[in-house]
């Protein structure tokens, strides 16, 4: 997993992991805060889902609890070394399940975290856990890219075990691995992307019963008892935690004419209670 040049000291290991995940983060979460939170193209003005500008003071906590979780990131990578050492781990580096299962693993591994994530997520909702964990998370009631490892040191624990939840249970090739990894940060920047971008019949279409949105999540950190769901809407689909104006949302921000800020408000106050099913302020897991 990591270059051969790293001395396989538990020390060297957490930092190349934090340097990588870094990069990583330095090439999709701050390029996408900066083109859209700060030069703001205009023809994507219309699409803000927040009131905006987010200031500088917002962008500084989230990119400091981002780099706190960086730094847990690089800890889980000290583990996954220890479970490969131990003969525990199942990811593997040479052909041994061919070229379609390396494939399709990616979609496999995130069906896996959809899950995971949905059911976490539900748990650091739960009023007893709440303050604990999450709550920095949702610090950013209109958040930017930055925010997407904006995450309470223990929060950022329980989001990264899905690697070893994987590397434990699912054969998957150290490729495949990557890809996922990566692809799971670049939904997480487009769900905190703060302005919605994709198509405006989207969300009648069939991706976008599969899909979420950046309405989707983004709403959820303004309306915190809906919208659980990472990667897909099936979740919440399923147990009803979409919020009722989520599609009524979409459609208001994707049919704003082009150019135009000042469009009806992205979730009309108070409208939480407007049909599906009424949550409690923190529902139980
Ligand atoms: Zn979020
Ligand atoms: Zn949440």
């Amino acid at each position: 997993m990591l270059p051969p040049f790293v001395p396989r000291s538990p020390v060297s290991i957490a930092l190349a992991v934090f340097a990588i995940n870094l990069v990583r983060y330095a090439l999709i979460a701050v390029p996408a805060y900066v083109l859209f939170h700060r030069l703001t193209p205009k023809r994507a003005v219309s699409r803000r889902l927040g009131p905006g500008p987010t200031g500088s003071k917002q962008a500084r906590r989230e990119l400091f609890y981002s780099m706190v979780s960086l730094g847990i990131f690089g800890l889980m990578g000290v583990l996954m070394f220890e479970l490969a050492e131990a003969g525990l781990s199942r990811i593997y580096t040479d052909d041994r399940y061919g070229p379609v299962w390396t494939v399709l693993s990616v979609p496999v591994m995130l069906v896996l975290h959809d899950a995971y994530f949905y059911w976490t997520h539900r748990f650091m909702h739960w009023k007893p856990v709440f303050k604990y964990a999450h709550r920095v998370h949702h610090l950013s009631h209109d958040p930017s890219p930055l925010a997407a490892y904006a995450f309470h040191p223990l929060e950022a624990i329980i989001e990264a075990g899905i690697a070893p939840l994987i590397a434990l249970t699912l054969p998957v090739h150290r490729d495949a691995f990557i890809v996922f990894l990566t692809l799971s940060l670049l939904i997480n920047v487009t769900g905190h992307l703060g302005f919605e971008m994709y198509p405006r019949g989207f969300l009648r279409s069939p991706l976008g019963w599969i899909f979420n949105t950046t309405t989707h999540h983004h709403q959820h950190h303004q309306k915190t008892n809906w919208n659980f769901g990472l990667y897909f809407n099936v979740w919440d689909r399923l147990l009803g935690t979409n919020h009722p104006q989520y599609a009524a949302t979409y459609a208001a921000i994707t049919e704003r004419p082009r150019g135009t800020a000042d469009a009806p408000a992205a979730v009309p106050p108070g409208s939480e209670g407007s049909g599906g099913r009424q949550l409690e302020r923190s529902p139980s897991p």
